[in-house]
């Protein structure tokens, strides 16, 4: 109940509501930062809320 299944968030809308996998909590305006492609395992996209990517210098992986 910690975590999603995997679904991801509207990728496109840049108030999505998701999981932020830097504070390890659910925030709003929350963006996809890097993909990672595993055939297993925990793989899957990781997203960012807007205060992780400000003290984290993350760069949305749209924005690159
Ligand atoms: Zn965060």
């Amino acid at each position: 109940m910690s975590e999603p299944t995997g679904t991801a968030p509207t990728e496109n809308t840049p108030r999505a509501f998701g999981w932020c996998h830097w504070h390890q909590g659910h925030a709003g305006g929350v963006r996809l930062i890097e993909v990672i492609e595993q055939g297993s395992g925990a793989g899957g996209a990781q997203f960012a809320c807007e205060p992780c990517r400000a003290v984290y210098g993350l760069i949305p992986y749209a924005d690159r």
